[in-house]
């Protein structure tokens, strides 16, 4: 959830540290650190708060060709200068990055203490420095490897030691490391966003794995000391695709890039002959599909809601029972794993803590899950035995939008891919393809209605609380646009099924209280109707988001474009998405990086 990075080479490494500390800003952002070694002597700036704070202060002094940095997101001791990373031995050699939870910290911090160990700051991390400077091994890399015998939970970590200035060790348990590969010189980051600056030629560390970069290259082994052989991988980002495009955010930005990252989730994968979706990922016969009973899908926050538009896809195209469960729930309640069900698992970054441990779950008790995810290469995506990329393009703001709308797409050629090779009909396969690809184009228009939505937004910002309601397929709509209302605007909304409100909470009801109603043109708008009737009634106001305006019912209504009834959901979360940003804009908020939040939450 947070970020390292590290350079060694032969040009001073502070420039490349804090612009890849500004990239993995979103990951974490409570306090950032840099150390370098010059000279033979460490030299260390922390601050508390975002990179440009760490950056106006940073001394002349602390620069030097090789160095770690870090972006914290707080698990261990609140956000301040003491607690941001690098972390330090008593002596001042040994500098520590580290990204993760040191499960048993609390105890090696009590024998350390115990054996007259002072500690500057509250974190697990610190543990693991002492631990590297007082080791006995010659070798850097011995030392963090003896050290990491001793401690149990995650880590994605970064180490220099003054006495070997000419080498960074880095090692991965759960948490993402990543090596660039330069001309004389090596980076290392926690997430690719930090490196396309610098090179296209990447390798992923594995779990267990330990590394050595020099200026010169790297070697790779396992903690056992088994050498391993890496592939290098090349990136297709570059570094445009992590800018923010002109936009003043990036999530203005990425709302905007929907109709060309759905173009990506669609793209070479409609089979307009058998009116069918090809999905590479996907290794299971024909045979097997018809063999699956049901689906379940997991995922947590926003990849969870898309899940639920994924289940109702799945269920109404290929005749399966589906549905959604938090994956930060399921693996606690001693799910029961059935060999005739598919597990497909949700996370944009492929990191996200809970749910790589949900697919784990699965895996251990013979069950056979598929990734849907955005970051290639990513744990989630390497821990299921295949699975669909959403090719969405990076996303960098907390709040997701594009990788929402793309994981929803993404669902759908799932949902038609499994309905085609049972008993969804050509004819319904044709007019989903139909679907699917107007939604680019459908999309774009979306983006123009926005200057409406901005002055609703305006009208009820100063509501502290909403209700988000829809029905059926609108329902998992109502839950995500209220999501992205507490996520960036911090106004308290709450989802509700339309027809779920009359059963209680309609009490909450007041001319205070807006309420969002989810009403598209399909079987139920007249439930819908009556729903905003209810509220009318009572005094509410009401913003219908749907096909057509609802005249004397609803004070606004935020338009969109009508495609297919299956794919519809898509379409309607769009204006939802505008309105929390517009909103978040009215009250000042920072709407890249919510208080408390970080993208990819790689911790439990
Ligand atoms: N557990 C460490 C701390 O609290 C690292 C947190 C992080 O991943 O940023 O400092």
């Amino acid at each position: 959830m947070c970020g390292i990075v590290g350079y060694v080479g032969r040009e001073n490494a502070v420039p490349v540290l804090l612009e890849g500390l500004q990239r993995l800003e979103y990951r974490g952002y409570d306090s950032a650190g840099v150390a370098v070694i010059k000279n033979g002597a460490l030299r260390v700036h922390k601050a508390e708060g975002r990179v440009r704070d760490l950056s106006e202060g940073l001394p002349k002094r602390v620069a030097g060709p090789i160095g770690i940095a870090h972006t914290r997101w707080a698990t261990h001791g609140p956000p301040s200068d003491v607690n941001s990373h690098p972390h330090l031995d008593t002596a001042g050699n040994v500098a520590v990055v580290h990204n993760g939870i040191l499960e048993n910290a609390d105890a090696l911090r009590a024998e350390l203490e115990a054996e007259g160990v002072e500690f500057a700051s509250d974190t697990d991390t610190e543990v693991l420095a002492h631990l590297i400077g007082r080791s006995e091994q010659q070798e850097l890399e011995e030392a963090v490897r003896e050290a990491l015998y001793k401690v149990g939970g995650t880590y994605g970590l970064a180490v220099v030691d003054a006495r070997h200035p000419d080498r960074i060790v880095i090692a991965r348990n759960g948490s993402p490391v990543v090596i660039g590969i330069g001309a004389r010189e090596m980076y290392v980051a926690s997430d690719v966003a930090a490196l396309v600056r610098h090179t296209q030629q990447v390798v992923l560390l594995d779990d267990g794995e330990l590394a050595t970069l020099t200026a010169d290259g790297f070697t790779t082994q396992m903690m056992d000391r088994r050498p391993t052989t890496k592939e290098t991988l090349e990136l297709d980002a570059d570094v445009s695709s992590y800018d923010k495009g002109g936009y003043d955010h990036y999530l203005r930005k990425e709302i905007a890039d929907q109709p060309s990252a759905v173009a990506g989730t669609l793209r070479g994968r409609l089979d307009q002959r058998f009116s069918t979706a090809h999905l590479g990922g996907i290794e299971l016969s024909a045979r097997e599909l018809r063999g699956i009973r049901r689906v379940k899908i997991l995922g947590c926050g926003s990849a969870y809601y898309s899940g639920i538009v994924g289940a109702d896809l799945i269920e109404s195209l290929a005749r399966l029972p589906a549905d959604a469960e938090p994956a930060s729930e399921f693996r606690y309640r001693n799910p029961v794993i059935d060999p005739d069900t598919l597990y497909l698992a949700v996370s944009q970054s492929g990191e996200t803590f809970d749910t790589l441990a949900a697919v784990q779950e699965v895996q251990r008790k013979g069950g056979r899950v598929l990734g849907v995810v955005n970051v290639v290469g990513s744990s989630i995506a390497r821990a299921c035995e295949g699975g669909v990329y959403i090719h969405a393009g990076p996303e960098v703001s907390v709040a997701s939008t594009k990788a929402f709308t793309s994981t929803a797409v993404a669902f759908a050629l799932i949902a038609l891919h499994i309905g085609r090779v049972r008993d969804l009909s050509p004819a319904d396969g044709e007019r989903l393809i139909g679907g699917l690809e107007r939604l680019p184009e459908q999309l774009a228009q979306i983006m123009e209605t926005e200057d409406h939505v901005a002055q609703v937004a305006q009208r009820f910002s100063a509501a502290s609380s909403a209700f988000f309601i829809g029905r059926v397929g609108g329902y998992p709509v109502a839950l995500e646009g209220a999501q992205k209302l507490k996520e960036v605007s911090y106004v308290h909304a709450e989802a509700y099924p339309a027809s779920e409100l009359k059963h209680g909470p309609l009490a909450l009801i007041t001319p205070e209280l807006p309420t969002i109603v989810v009403a598209p043109d399909d079987h139920l708008v007249d439930k819908n109707r009556s729903a905003m009737e209810q509220i009318k009634a009572r005094g509410g106001p009401v913003v219908a988001v749907g096909h057509r305006a609802f005249a004397g019912l609803a004070d606004d209504t935020l338009l969109v474009p009508k495609n297919e009834p299956e794919l519809d959901p898509i379409l309607l979360g769009i204006p939802l998405q505008l309105l929390a940003y517009h909103a978040a804009l009215v009250l000042g908020r920072d709407v890249d990086q919510p208080r408390n939040l970080a993208k990819s939450v790689t911790v439990e």
